[in-house]
């Protein structure tokens, strides 16, 4: 109420002038039925796993709303691909009103997929089960891992079809669509102020800039033109930690337009993105984006401070000059340095004995990467079980180094592009050899800082064309292994494999479109 928002239902595409959200009723599928659900999650929110069909999983699919729901859709502008867009909004997401945890916090719970929306422009406010599933697997994951994210608590098949982009015989195939209810504190995002400030409507980016202040950062005490400053660099602070988690874990997202940026520094909107496997700063999973490459996995830190600079021109409005919140893009930076800092050295398993020196050492380990073309994930695993061994060990080193390279790289050894990596290694080793912590801590903190499973593109992959055929024994294993992203788990060595040869050009594994 606090907000101004439409009041009458209406789902047709079109502008909508003065209004922060639209009131809209999701639109019926023909066949809603549960396909993954996630426990802990519902447990948390106090929520028992439904059966397969049932008014559960009715009202998870749109087709069941109660009388406490108030479903909503947010308008919402942004930049797409460097470019104003104009009006977006939940063109296929629909709120239906905020649920109480066991702890008494509040979250949004949001059907992505639930039909058209005053937002959705010509599209048909749907998602095929595959993107939803990428959403709902990789929301959960990234929360494991430890990264700041939206999160999903089901997966509902809706019985119905819909046509993408994929063509079989040359014609558009039909494929299965699905919902997925994703759960956030609020989906909020930089393009609902970008929204209000393009349309001039300043009473209304005030009302939501003090609403999320109120509810949100309610730290910050009551909203005014000096909280609206620290607010600002709050949000570059948060945005700064959560970049740095994906690069220190080699997550691309994908599509850093400014309305898929969470006003809360969560990770939001899960579409094509993707999972370095190669080490690789100039890769991007998006086809969208081949040309430019502005959202690479390389590119990410720069664009949220992009992204972050267009925030402050729409909150500008608030304050006397834009310029007060330039120490905010500031702080973005040396928040965004300290943190990939913090976590690097944790993933080396080093303390702040040098930390002058220590920037150089990791600053190395990123090109010498990059050349090596090795598997991150594995490398750091490998490195965690290795490298305290080797440190009372010198003897070893050599031959331990190639087993490393061996199980990491994707190019054929031996292999001059190894040769910086292999120097790195001789450094850090005696650097390393510094620490006062014991090999058994070292290992530790290390194994605790460097993922064994993340969500390899084929795994994804896998678990869809097993759930399309209408078997979820994949999904469910693989949702099972990603709750312990940092543990060994010998029974699933195969979920922590290198990028099969049958997945490098295959859609989907090392590819994929927006439109999905
Ligand atoms: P995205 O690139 O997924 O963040 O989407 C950009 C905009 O397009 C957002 O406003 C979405 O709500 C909208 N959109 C994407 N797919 C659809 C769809 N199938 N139906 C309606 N709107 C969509
Ligand atoms: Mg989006
Ligand atoms: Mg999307």
């Amino acid at each position: 109420d606090e907000l101004h928002g439409e009041t009458a239902p209406d789902n047709r595409p079109r502008q909508v002038p003065g209004y922060t959200y639209s009131r809209v009723e999701p639109t019926p599928v023909r066949d809603p039925h549960l396909l993954a659900w996630s426990d802990d999650l519902g447990d948390y929110l106090g929520l028992a796993r439904p059966a397969e069909r049932g008014p559960t999983v009715d009202a998870l699919a749109g087709n069941l709303v109660t009388d406490s729901m108030k479903p909503f859709a947010a308008r919402y502008a942004g930049h797409q691909f460097g470019n104003w867009a104009g009006q977006l909004g939940d063109g296929r997401a629909i709120s239906l009103g905020e649920l109480e945890a066991t702890d008494g916090s509040t979250w949004e719970i949001q059907l992505k997929g639930a039909g058209p929306t005053p937002y959705s422009r010509r599209a048909d406010g749907r998602a095929v089960l595959r993107s939803s599933l990428r959403e709902f697997v990789c929301s959960e994951a990234m929360h494991y891992l430890g990264v700041p994210t939206t999160r999903a608590l089901s997966l509902v098949g809706t019985g119905d079809t819909v046509v993408r982009d994929m063509f079989y015989n040359g014609n558009p195939r039909p494929e299965p669509g699905a919902i997925v209810a994703r759960v956030a504190p609020t989906f909020i995002r930089f393009g609902n102020f970008q929204m209000m400030a393009a349309a001039g409507e300043l009473d209304n980016l005030r009302a939501l800039a003090d609403y999320v202040i109120t509810h949100h950062y309610p730290e910050l005490g009551a909203p005014s033109p000096e909280v609206y400053v620290q607010w600002f660099a709050e949000i570059c602070r948060r945005t700064a930690v959560m970049v740095a988690h994906w690069m220190t874990v080699g997550f691309v997202h994908g599509v850093m337009n400014t309305d898929n940026m969470s006003i809360l520094g969560l990770t939001i909107d899960y579409g094509p993105y993707g999972w370095l496997e190669p080490y690789d700063p100039g890769w991007t999973p998006n086809t969208t984006d081949f040309s430019y490459r502005r959202y690479a996995f390389g590119q990410q830190p720069q664009v949220a401070l992009w992204n972050l600079a267009r925030l402050a021109e729409a909150l500008a409005l608030l304050v006397s000059d834009v310029e007060v919140l330039r120490p905010g893009l500031d702080s973005y930076v040396t928040a965004f340095e300290s943190t990939r800092q913090e976590i690097m050295l944790r993933k080396l398993g080093l303390t702040a004995l040098h930390p002058k020196e220590d920037v150089h050492l990791t600053g190395g380990l990123h090109e010498a990467l990059a050349e090596a073309e090795v598997d991150m994930t594995i490398f750091f695993r490998q490195l965690s079980h290795i490298a305290p061994e080797l440190v009372a060990a010198p003897e070893q080193e050599s031959e331990r180094f190639q087993e490393l390279l061996a199980a990491a790289t994707y190019v054929p050894m031996p292999n001059p592009a190894h040769t910086p990596l292999l120097q790195w290694l001789q450094r850090y080793l005696q650097r390393l050899r510094q620490e006062t912590n014991s090999e058994a801590a070292i290992k530790a903190l290390m194994l605790g800082a460097n993922p064994k499973y993340v969500l390899r593109n084929y795994l994804a992959q896998n678990a869809i064309e097993a759930a399309e055929k209408g078997d979820l024994a994949y999904l469910n294993t693989l949702m099972e292994v990603l709750k312990h992203p940092y543990s060994e788990q010998p029974e699933h060595e195969e979920f922590a494999a290198k990028r099969p040869d049958w997945a490098w050009d295959m859609p989907g594994c090392a590819t994929l479109s927006c439109s999905s």
